[in-house]
């Protein structure tokens, strides 16, 4: 569409002394002609800023561009209501990592000009996504991590329903004994805080409680979820039946061919777990409410303790789990379960998971503490106790480091490595072998009581608890060790179905202290969403983004590409077969927009047509003038601000090179690689962030379905019968940006050893 355009270039920095400032005006003036172009340094000083501002009310621009630094800084001061901006970066990405009053420097400018403009022309002015929302927040679990969350969103005045599937409040803080203080100097554990947190959620008017309750079925988006709330009973067992068939089901498919993305199924297959009773049917007691966001802090259950029969669990009644010591704690005096003798001893074997038969995939540090913490009840109750503590890897994160000291000088506290052998009946009571130990040699210890610090299983993972009626089936996806997190490192609280929130041991292993932390930050999550999405804005991680995913329907064929890739579940499915988007659910990473082969899904600012006419409009010198040219799309995540941090750092790189920021790298589509390399473009990189388990994608599988993409672009190149090494895919992450030159070199010199693209010219 048609914009008034403005252009200012920042002299600062460096940029007027290192480029032809007069021909990057004539870029924008001659080539693109708009309304104004400017140079001056600094545009981020109020002063120049009133210049724009003044330009826009006088000369009526409807579009901003800012030649200067990156579009990661100066955010706020450059931005003007109603007005589209648009950044270029001259400085990281030209100025800074390459030699000034060079040639080749100047076209990379001027290039970058020419881009910015052609981008800005592309935008489409559609208002953001404006429905009715409702800005209650929904709690599920009410233990610590619940009532936390609960209390602190009713007291930042939201209305809250908690449900909590016990018929009281409190959880697992109900049975145990003592908790760490988290207070200074960190050495004591005190009662448990539970009782003030029920009084707390009693005592407000912004809290309804649903104790007995269990969630029968989530529908809707963020800002308009509609919960079914339902009285515990037989049906809880029906519904996980049936959503552990349709798993397994899931699973048999997506394993028959790991190399394909799963096949495409119709709505009626996905959404099969959902239960065909409804709340229109008899006897049904329910209650429905409606509400914004959802913070499920579920919980955790033990590892089933039959795992641990190996280490006498079942077979001797005085080998217990931890849990049952805190029971056995909280009843006032330490007792042998065999026969009632008062404990004079225990040994706590530790990290038991790791040597079982069916292990957790993950250790945690709170089995370690609890030891620690059980272990001084042992003391506290008997001067003359001892308590022996075995372990793989002793874990005491932060200030628990303190506790830890305090028990390592308690005489009456063996602490040692070591890997259990046996337990057997000993002379007065168990007789433990571990092997492996700091003493380098087997070690025996004859107690009243052995304590198996047993693993922490988050509720999610084996119980139907969110029931969600998504085309995407009921669950919360989940990581390999069943947590429901959409990005571990950056983003702790995320799910991947955007609204809902994880917070306490249902995100990871945690103590009590770690669970009230973690329920603040959940609910402050869900009051973001719902506030956010109110104003028609995305959620994190592009928070305040207005644009949403549009779709030309009338050419959809109903391929489900894009129901089937989109990672956060944004779209449902019409009777028809076409997609039916939910864009509250949306975080706006357009990798549906990569996805849809007939190229009908767009942005009001991002788009297939807007990229591709960025790549077209690169100047490419003939093949005389032996300057190659490859195109880099890098991911705004990680990719940029690398290069961003070379710049920084001015490490220098191949001129030859233009970068394009995406969203995500899942964005790529085929037709841009087909443009560029029709246009005479060299050669083609993407980089996208590190994917897998251990270092995931910000947009969960947008790099991965990249790399997939680019396996299949090998028909392009033999269609135009041009070498595969001229497009390579790279993951990067934010910190490796000291190989950007490497990676960009290495790039160059492999493309130098084919002949230039032979589309040059056309
Ligand atoms: S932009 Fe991303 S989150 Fe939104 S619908 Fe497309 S794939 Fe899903
Ligand atoms: S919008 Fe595109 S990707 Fe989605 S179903 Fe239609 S054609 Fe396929």
């Amino acid at each position: 569409m048609d914009h008034k355009i403005g252009v200012y270039i920042d002299t600062g920095y460096g940029i007027g002394e290192a480029l032809d400032i007069e021909a990057l005006i004539a870029v924008a003036t001659d080539e693109f002609n708009v309304a104004i172009c400017k140079a001056e340094p600094y545009w981020s000083d109020s002063d120049k800023l009133a210049v724009i501002k003044n330009d826009i009310a006088t000369e009526g621009l409807t579009a901003v561009i800012l030649a200067g630094p990156s579009p990661r800084v100066f955010q706020q001061e450059f931005t003007f209501d109603g007005v589209i901006t648009e950044r270029i970066n001259l400085r990281e990405h030209v100025v800074w990592s390459h030699p000034a009053n060079d040639e080749d420097t100047q076209m990379l400018a001027q290039d970058y000009i020419r881009m910015g403009i052609t981008k800005t022309t592309k935008y489409e002015n559609r208002p953001p996504f404006m429905e009715p929302v409702d800005k209650s927040i929904l709690v599920i679990g009410g233990g610590m991590t619940g009532m936390t969350a609960a209390i602190e969103a009713a007291r930042a005045g939201y209305q809250v329903y908690l449900v909590e599937k016990e018929t009281q409040l409190g959880g697992w803080a109900n049975r145990f004994h003592k908790v760490f203080t988290g207070k200074p100097p960190y050495d004591e554990i005190v009662d448990s805080p539970i009782h003030e947190k029920i009084k707390a959620i009693n005592a407000s008017d912004k809290i309804k409680v649903f104790t007995g309750h269990r969630i029968y079925s989530i529908s809707g988006a963020p800002g308009m979820f509609d919960a079914v709330i339902r009285p515990d009973g037989p049906w809880i067992e029906r519904l996980v039946k049936e959503q552990n068939e349709w798993l397994a089901a899931k699973k048999a498919r997506e394993s028959q061919d790991k190399s394909e993305p799963e096949p495409a199924k119709s709505s009626q297959e996905e959404t099969a777990a959902v239960p065909e009773e409804t709340p229109e049917s008899p006897d049904f007691p329910h209650e429905e409410v409606r509400v914004g966001a959802v913070v499920l802090a579920a919980g955790w259950r033990p590892q089933d303790p039959s795992t641990y029969a190996d280490l006498g669990y079942g077979k001797y009644p005085d080998v217990i789990t931890n849990v049952q010591m805190e029971e056995l704690a909280a009843k006032g005096r330490l007792t042998r379960p065999s026969d009632g003798k008062e404990v004079t001893s225990i040994a706590f074997v530790e990290c038991v998971d790791e040597n079982t038969e069916h292990p957790l995939l993950y250790s945690s540090a709170v089995g370690c503490l609890v030891a620690l913490k059980q272990a001084q009840y042992l003391r506290k109750a008997n001067p003359d106790g001892r308590a022996y503590i075995f372990y793989e890897n002793m874990r005491a994160p932060g200030q628990y480091e303190k506790f830890y000291q305090t028990m390592q000088d308690d005489p009456g506290v063996f602490l040692s490595k070591g890997t259990p052998v046996t337990v057997s009946n000993g002379s007065s009571g168990l007789s433990v072998v571990m092997k492996d130990t700091l003493l380098g040699e087997k070690l025996r210890v004859d107690v009243d009581v052995v304590v198996l610090s047993t693993g922490m299983v988050p509720a999610t993972a084996d119980s139907a608890i969110v029931n969600l009626k998504y085309r995407q089936g009921p669950f919360l996806p989940q990581n390999p060790y069943g947590f429901n997190d959409s990005h571990f490192i950056c983003f702790p609280y995320e799910t991947q179905r955007t609204g809902i929130y994880t917070a306490g041991c249902v995100r990871q292993p945690m103590d009590f202290q770690s669970c009230e932390t973690d329920a603040t930050g959940a609910a402050l999550k869900a009051i973001q969403c719902v506030e956010l999405v109110a104003q028609g804005k995305a959620v994190h991680p592009r928070a305040g983004d207005e644009s949403f995913p549009e779709i030309f329907l009338t050419r959809c064929t109903q391929c489900k590409r894009c129901t089937e890739e989109c990672p956060f579940g944004a779209y449902d499915e019409k009777p028809d077969g076409t997609p039916l988007p939910k864009p509250t659910r949306c975080r706006r990473c357009a990798i549906c927009m990569g996805s849809c082969p007939e190229r009908i899904i767009s942005f009001r600012d991002h788009s297939v047509d807007m990229i591709g006419s960025m790549v077209k409009s690169i100047d490419v010198p003939d093949e005389d003038a032996e300057k190659p040219r490859a195109v880099v799309f890098v991911c705004e995540n990680d990719a940029f601000p690398a290069i961003d941090m070379a710049g920084i750092n001015r490490l220098q790189y191949s001129p030859f090179v233009r970068f394009i920021s995406l969203r995500c790298i899942g964005n790529i589509n085929m037709v841009w690689i087909a443009d560029a390399l029709s246009k005479g473009i060299d050669g083609i990189m993407l980089i996208g962030c590190k994917y897998g388990d251990d270092y995931q994608c910000h947009f969960i599988k947008g790099s991965e379905l990249a790399d997939y993409r680019m396996g299949k672009i090998s028909e392009t190149l033999q269609r135009l019968v041009l070498e595969s090494e001229r497009i390579r895919f790279h993951q990067l992450a934010i910190d490796e940006y000291m190989t950007i030159p490497k990676l960009v070199d290495d790039f160059m010199e492999k493309l130098a050893e084919f002949d230039p693209n032979p589309y040059k010219g056309f």
